[in-house]
């Protein structure tokens, strides 16, 4: 089986020390790289492990952390201490690094061996304490890591460190990330805007903006027999609508819909951009809003953000790529609207039109109906129902001195009812713990509008991906409080201000 990240690397670094002489080391070596290669095998963990020689002195570990850091490849540093590695050993290695890292406290064997155990396998099997001053070296520096514990042998184990690998993925992708907007933010929003000098610092991400005017001469350059196959493409894949086909009236809609695609294509591939946005005030000469062209770039794996919302799009690229593999996708989601019958309530998310058919395993529709907004002619769009399941829908705020990812937990669920008349793809869900705590805990967050809904991650990787970000991430779910959230709130507003130093 191919791994989601096959061209991505984690390396696994064990620590000790000379002075257990050759043939320890030699067995510290063998039983590292057998967790190594049980870690590498599982289908839990989506990146190949490449385990490193022992670690055993300070300029060994520097050099590791230096070459961990100036490889792309090398996405994550995985580091266990099998045997005691005096941890002063580790600081200048740990400054260093710039690598995602996660601590694994594990050791050789599950069983302890009650009958036969010796102080040679005491002296050998000592995670127990050589992690223990490896963790406070690491919290003495404040480094910022994931901490999982437990035998490579329990599943609980692998998959906990194989929801860190994809945040590290996530990482590297936003480090990749160039993001262009064609337009600015919709006029008078708060919550699109953001310092994106700062999200460059702080997530790598490269935004800029493009004038419409370049995505329109695109269109304009798209020539007839591309888009021949592109629509045969959408009849083979959607159920769509009589009027757009071949020979219906508006077949002509669907087709600029493919140019626009296309050009989008051809302008991001061009500009090496793997996120974009649009924004329907600003469309100069397209025709349409673009949401057909939109929902289908997604499903191959772009950011998108609308109305200039590059900070979700950046979200959605994330969440692409975290998700990589796995059944299940991520949108552009915006919450909408409610059903507020008491016992039953349930948030109503969908866009004006762009929403990512990776959502849904069934057959969408690709239909052409009047926006209201916009002013432009009818655009094509691609309709369904999100499946079923749990999910997470995850907002990025700028709050002037930071960052604040605010996630909730969801569960899909399928609507009450048909929606025959609403002519856009949608998802219907029930929020946890329940819909006023959730509401109440979201608007005291200033989460935005506009959200990822991920159904193929859950809340772990955006956890860890906050804690390599080094950014607030509030988590609404099962355990959240309303009493407990605004204190979270009052006290992470403290601590972000402190821990940015002066
Ligand atoms: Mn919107």
């Amino acid at each position: 089986m191919t791994k989601p990240y096959a061209d991505r690397e984690v390396w696994f670094l064990t620590g000790s020390q000379d002075l257990y002489g050759e043939d320890t080391l030699r067995q510290v070596a063998a039983q590292s790289q057998e967790i190594a290669r049980a870690l590498d095998a599982s289908s839990d963990v989506p990146v190949r492990i490449v385990w490193k020689p022992v670690l055993t002195d300070s300029a060994a570990i520097r050099r590791a952390a230096l070459d961990a850091n100036s490889d792309d490849a090398v996405i994550g540093v995985i580091a266990w201490m099998h045997t005691f590695s005096p941890a002063k050993m580790w600081i200048a290695g740990l400054d260093a690094l710039r690598t995602p890292l996660l601590h694994l406290h594990t050791q050789a064997n599950v069983e302890l061996p009650w009958s036969t155990i010796d102080m040679d396998f005491m002296n050998l099997n000592q995670a127990a304490h050589g992690d223990r001053e490896f963790g406070y070296i690491q919290s003495r520096l404040g480094v910022a890591r994931k901490t999982v514990v437990g035998h490579v042998s329990n599943p609980a184990v692998t998959a906990s460190v194989g929801t860190w690998v994809r945040a590290a993925a996530g990482w590297a992708a936003t480090h990749e990330l160039t993001l262009a907007r064609f337009g600015d933010n919709m006029r008078n929003v708060a919550v699109t805007e953001g310092d994106k000098t700062e999200a460059e610092l702080r997530f790598g991400v490269s935004v800029n903006t493009w004038g419409v005017n370049d995505l329109v001469a695109a269109v304009a350059d798209v020539s007839d027999e591309d888009v021949d196959p592109l629509v045969a493409e959408y009849e083979d894949l959607y159920d769509v609508a009589p009027e757009l086909r071949k020979d219906g009236a508006r077949h002509e809609s669907l087709r600029y819909g493919a140019r626009q695609e296309l050009a989008l294509l051809r302008l991001l591939g061009d500009l090496g951009a793997t996120a974009f946005t649009t924004n329907f005030e600003d469309l100069g000469a397209l025709r349409q809003l673009p949401g057909l062209a939109v929902q289908r770039l997604m499903a191959k794996g772009f950011g998108f953000g609308a109305e200039g919302d590059w900070k979700t799009a950046v979200l959605v690229r994330a969440a692409k790529v975290m998700g990589a593999g796995l059944p299940g996708g991520a949108s552009l989601m915006e919450d909408y609207t409610y059903n507020l019958v008491p016992g039953n309530e349930k948030i109503l998310g969908a866009h004006m039109l762009e929403v990512c058919p990776s959502l849904t395993t069934a057959r969408p529709t690709l239909e052409v109906h009047p926006l209201g907004i916009g002013g432009k002619e009818d655009p094509v769009r691609l309709v369904f129902d999100t499946d079923a399941g749990p999910g997470v829908v995850v907002a990025l705020s700028d709050m002037r001195d930071r960052f604040r990812l605010t996630a909730n937990v969801v569960d899909v669920v399928a609507p009450d009812e048909k929606l025959p008349r609403l002519p856009v793809a949608r998802a219907v869900w029930k929020p946890r713990p329940d819909f006023a705590t959730s509401a109440e805990a979201w608007l005291t967050a200033g989460g935005a509008h506009h959200t990822v809904l991920t159904t193929a991650v859950g809340v772990e990787v955006f956890e860890d991906f906050a804690e390599i970000a080094r950014t607030e991430l509030l988590v609404i779910d099962e355990d959240t409080t309303r009493r407990r959230f605004r204190d979270e709130i009052r006290w992470n507003s403290a601590y972000f201000r402190l821990a940015a130093g002066i």
